[in-house]
């Protein structure tokens, strides 16, 4: 496998100011963070090359108690990958004009603003009022803003990396400019059938449907294991390795302890990974003597794919692949 992915998403802890009743990974005051220690050896086993976004978050990057370790990642990740846009995804309740600075001079080019919904706490009146004071701050700050993708499948966020590549070359000026984006949960974005885990799922904030494949759209298992393309995203929660945002129910590597390679290569060798990888994780029961057309009956009964694929990824050696250390799962 070639030492490179296509994009990370990096969960750098799980605390947070909130407690939103949707929220997959249970975060909220309290919640556990990486030591700058635990971040340094991470960044060591990243690859060599991450080709397109790396994207940092939470629980709240922006939280008081956890800023200095933000900007000690961003600092480190520059410092292996050289001059380079760099992400970070908020719930904006810690973002004003001070901040602001803050992240450019620490070298963060994109500030995604995921709040605008009817699920997270909302200190400004009306969405509307709360999307605008965003606006008018970072607009401000010099940052122009993005269109915010209404549909996030592969296929729209590969043609948007081959757009970028294309600004890249043409104009690395413009492209190096920082920028910002503004969206929330709503049942087109993040929410419709997905989030099975955490809060939402002890909330009923999931959608169980088993005909709606949340495996097979962006921040799903699809295309996991391809290498350096604009259509990969690998997701570490803390330090652990997955496929996805819903965190399987295995994880794949210790990244503090090995390579995020070495680990993507470890799950390529087992079939249920590589059905994970085609986004359809049930061919991958026979791995485990079911056939596909069982595992579906399967789906129809627990009515969520993310839930099928626990029930089969426990089934693999637990020496091999120990079970997710977060309390989020069913
Ligand atoms: S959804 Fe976001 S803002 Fe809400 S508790 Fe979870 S991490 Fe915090
Ligand atoms: S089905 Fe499995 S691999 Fe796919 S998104 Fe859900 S938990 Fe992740």
């Amino acid at each position: 496998m070639r030492n490179e992915i296509g994009s990370l998403y990096w969960v750098i802890t799980h605390l947070c100011d909130s407690t939103c009743s949707h929220c997959y990974m249970s975060c909220g005051p309290g919640g556990q963070s990486l030591t700058e220690d635990e971040a340094a050896a991470i960044i060591d086993n990243l690859p060599r090359r991450i080709n397109q976004n790396i994207i940092l978050s939470g629980g709240e990057v922006l939280h008081p108690g956890i800023r200095t370790l933000l900007y000690f990642i961003t600092e480190e990740l520059l410092r292996k990958y050289g001059k380079r846009h760099i992400a970070i995804q908020t719930n904006g309740e810690f973002l004003d004009e001070a901040v602001i600075d803050e992240c450019l001079e620490a070298g963060i080019t994109h500030i995604s603003i995921a709040s605008i919904d009817k699920h997270h706490k909302n200190r400004h009146g009306s969405l509307e009022e709360k999307e605008r004071y965003f606006r008018e701050i970072l607009k401000g700050k010099g940052l122009k803003e993005l269109p915010s993708v209404s549909e996030l499948t592969p296929e729209n966020v590969e043609k948007n990396a081959r757009l970028g590549n294309i600004i890249k070359m043409v104009a690395p000026h413009f492209y190096r400019q920082p920028n910002f984006s503004i969206w929330g949960a709503n049942e087109d974005i993040w929410l419709g059938g997905n989030w099975a885990r955490g809060r939402a799922l002890k909330n009923g904030n999931v959608l169980m449907d088993p005909a709606h494949n949340f495996c097979r759209l962006w921040s799903g298992g699809l295309n996991f294991l391809k290498s350096g393309s604009p259509r990969q995203e690998v997701v570490i929660q803390l330090s652990y390795l997955y496929p996805c945002c819903p965190s399987t129910r295995v994880f794949i590597a210790d990244v503090r302890y090995e390579t995020l390679i070495a680990g993507l290569e470890k799950a390529a060798a087992e079939p249920i990974f590589r059905a994970i990888n085609r986004g359809r994780p049930y061919n991958g029961a026979k791995q485990f003597n079911m056939q596909p057309a069982q595992a579906r009956k399967r789906l129809k009964e627990v009515k969520n794919i993310c839930i099928l694929c626990d029930e089969l990824l426990m089934k693999l050696d637990e020496d091999k692949f120990p079970r997710s250390p977060f309390k989020i799962y069913l």
